[in-house]
């Protein structure tokens, strides 16, 4: 906006309420959808009642979507690979949201999904939506965050969502709670296919993918799709009534993406047809609010005050012999207990 006399006058950013995002989202203004995340991701409590709010107005109009999460190691391609996905869907005309999910941010300062500028191509498409993991918190606080920001995006009017998280554990199990469909990506030719950490992993597919199926690798991924196949038969399902399949693509030529596409939509036929998609999904809001609640005590507890001040004295009596672990426990709930007011317990959920 230009002032008279030429000088241009900044801009100040009207403070929106919760009607102005609700309407905003619905209405598919994207800078409003933008902020409306932000204020999700905010740990300020001064924000928690809009935000609330919002997500809860725009809860009716949330759920049309497929949800997809992905997975895999540092390096697999799974940015390569949702680029390269998504940008097939969008060019159906899909709308595709992709969210993250990455905890390691809190813990390193880095994130290991990588701050680097991913998926440009994508993030240029009109109907695509890119948003990287939200920067600070645990990973209870950052799974809450994606789950919210995933109702805003499906009210939005995305029809599928992604959300990507890294190949390290925990972060697997949280983003599976979170998704309908869920992908692994794997390499061929790493060995031990199916030893520790993986096989945990691979017990939670519905699909899994052997990426860089390209070049001279293309042979060594289809020896490991077979490798895989067969491993399969041994695992129970990750999701009632429906086996998990193998596949090998390349992200990066772009083959075998529309098969994955066509699996997904079998899945969600065949989970539909025997009421499986629903029930999961019903069972997912009901594990959220116990995970919410969890979450909450527990960082209540290890953030008051009191408790903070006499855990270091209770953990040395106990060490050292002078006290049971019982009664140290007991100890720091009293105090957990006598100093929490209502208002501060239930502030920011
Ligand atoms: P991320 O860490 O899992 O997100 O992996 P990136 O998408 O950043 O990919 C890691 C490296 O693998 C990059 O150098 C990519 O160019 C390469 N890459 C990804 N997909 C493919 C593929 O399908 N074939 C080949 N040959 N290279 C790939």
């Amino acid at each position: 906006m230009q002032a008279a006399g030429g000088i241009a006058r900044p801009q100040v950013r009207r403070k929106l309420g919760v009607e102005d995002y609700v309407n905003g989202i619905l209405a598919g203004d994207r800078a409003i959808l933008a902020r409306a995340i932000t204020l999700v991701e905010s740990n300020s409590p001064a924000h928690a009642d809009v935000a609330q709010g919002v997500v809860t107005a725009l809860l009716p109009h949330a759920g049309n979507s497929i949800r997809v999460g992905i997975t895999g190691v540092p390096g697999v391609g799974k940015s390569t690979f949702i680029e390269a996905f998504g940008f097939h869907l969008c060019e159906k005309g899909h709308k595709v949201a992709v969210l993250a999910v990455d905890p390691s941010s809190s813990v390193t300062g880095g994130s290991i999904l990588g701050d680097k500028t991913r998926m440009e191509r994508l993030s240029r498409h009109p109907g695509a939506f890119i948003r990287p993991s939200p920067a600070a918190g645990n990973l209870g606080g950052v799974t809450r965050k994606s789950r919210e920001t995933m109702v805003l995006c499906e009210a939005f009017g995305f029809d599928t969502v992604v959300v990507e998280t890294v190949g390290v554990g925990q972060s697997e199990t949280a983003v599976r709670a979170m998704v309908d469909f869920f992908l692994v990506l794997l390499l061929a030719g790493a060995g031990d296919e199916l030893q520790g950490m993986k096989k945990g992993i691979i017990e939670l597919a519905d699909g899994l993918a052997i990426n860089k199926a390209d070049g001279q690798n293309r042979l060594a991924a289809e020896a490991a799709k077979l490798e895989y196949t067969r491993a399969l038969h041994y695992l129970g399902p990750a999701s009632k009534g429906w086996r998990a399949e193998v596949v090998t693509c390349s992200a990066i030529e772009g083959h075998g993406i529309p098969e994955i596409w066509d699996m997904i939509g079998r899945f969600r036929e065949q989970m539909t047809r025997t009421g499986a998609f629903a029930d999961r999904r019903q069972k997912q809001r009901a594990n959220w609010m116990v995970e919410m609640i969890e979450q909450h005590l527990y960082d209540s507890f290890y953030s008051n005050a009191a408790v903070r001040e006499a855990l270091p004295e209770v953990r040395a009596a106990i060490l050292e012999g002078r006290l049971t672990t019982s009664a140290g426990a007991r100890d720091l709930l009293r105090r957990f207990y006598e100093t929490s007011r209502l208002e501060d317990l239930i502030a920011g959920l």
